[in-house]
């Protein structure tokens, strides 16, 4: 389906996820988190200790399900909330989060992912990983996995900077990245990539240049985050010692409508901003209120009477 810019049903300047799975699959759907259980290779030594430098002892994604139920029960269970909020009349797509989801044997993955595609009212599956943790067997069951149902695999990049990336011990480079993408890419599968504001010596215009680039992969979706120093991670030791500033507000909205001008308008733009770790948040504090952070984009998008896409040249 073209895509109209402002949307005429919601009056969106860019194009969202929620608009896109609404067209696609006839009614709202809603992602629901799952924990495999996996680790990282960044946290468990085989590729860097202690993680990234923001992420949470835990590893990322550490709000969402209970590892130690099975992937029927934490289903279950998010759909029971989900449906609190949203009502009776959904579509689900299980959402593998926390942590690298292809970290682990093909045979694990296999029986995890199986699972998950026959809960009730599932029309897809989506799976966070790192590019760097995607062999050849595991994309081409990726593959055939993404022939019979909405695949979406989602790719931490963070940054486009290989000097950011070490410090944010990131351990992987851009071409790391590429590498994985381009397996993913070949074979026709879906990803969706992972970008951060507000990282460590970054300026506005190295933030833009990680969003033109992504934007020119032909991605499906993108997810924007704003950096978040959370309680007991390194970097929040480096914003104790002054040494990390969070941007402002008024900084944030700005840079990211900067970013989604440079978008193609057919990429999906699945987030504009991260969930702030609730009681383990230390700053910046006022990305707790995300309708303001989200009204402030919407506002600024019409003040400057632009559009997904309109910065391309
Ligand atoms: S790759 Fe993800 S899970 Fe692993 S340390 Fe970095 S943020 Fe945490």
């Amino acid at each position: 389906m073209p895509i109209t810019l402002p949307d005429p049903k919601t009056g969106k300047r860019y194009n969202t996820q929620s608009s896109y799975l609404k067209n696609r699959f006839g009614k709202k759907t809603v992602k629901i988190s799952l924990n495999g259980g996996f680790t990282c290779p960044n946290i468990d030594g085989s590729k860097g200790v202690g993680g990234c430098t923001y992420c949470s002892s835990a590893g990322s994604g550490d709000f969402a399900g209970d590892p130690s139920l099975s992937v029927s029960k934490q289903f279950d269970y998010g759909k029971r909330l989900i449906r609190k909020k949203w009502g009776d009349d959904l579509c689900f797509i299980p959402y593998f989060q926390a942590n690298t989801n292809t970290y682990a044997p093909l045979s694990r993955l296999k029986t995890l992912f199986e699972e998950a595609l026959k809960q009730e009212n599932t029309v897809g599956l989506a799976v966070s990983t790192r590019a760097d943790c995607i062999s050849k067997e595991t994309a081409d069951y990726l593959k055939e996995l993404s022939e019979r149902t909405y695949l979406t695999v989602e790719l931490g990049l963070q940054t486009v900077h290989n000097k950011t990336a070490e410090l944010i011990n990131r351990c992987h480079s851009y071409e790391d990245f590429l590498h994985g993408f381009n397996m993913l890419k070949a074979r026709g599968i879906n990803v969706c990539v992972h970008i951060i504001n507000g990282l460590p010596g970054e300026s506005r215009d190295m933030m833009l240049e990680t969003a033109r680039r992504v934007g020119s992969l032909g991605v499906h979706g993108i997810k924007i985050h704003l950096l978040h120093i959370v309680k007991g991670t390194k970097i929040a030791e480096q914003y104790q010692r002054g040494e990390v500033v969070p941007m402002t507000m008024e900084d944030y909205i700005e840079t990211v409508c900067d970013q989604i001008e440079l978008l193609p308008k057919e990429v999906m733009i699945e987030r504009l901003t991260g969930d702030g770790a609730g009681d383990m948040l230390i700053a910046p504090l006022w990305s707790r209120d995300k309708r303001a952070v989200l009204n402030g984009i919407d506002k600024e998008l019409r003040r400057r009477d632009s559009v997904q896409g309109c910065g391309i040249i």
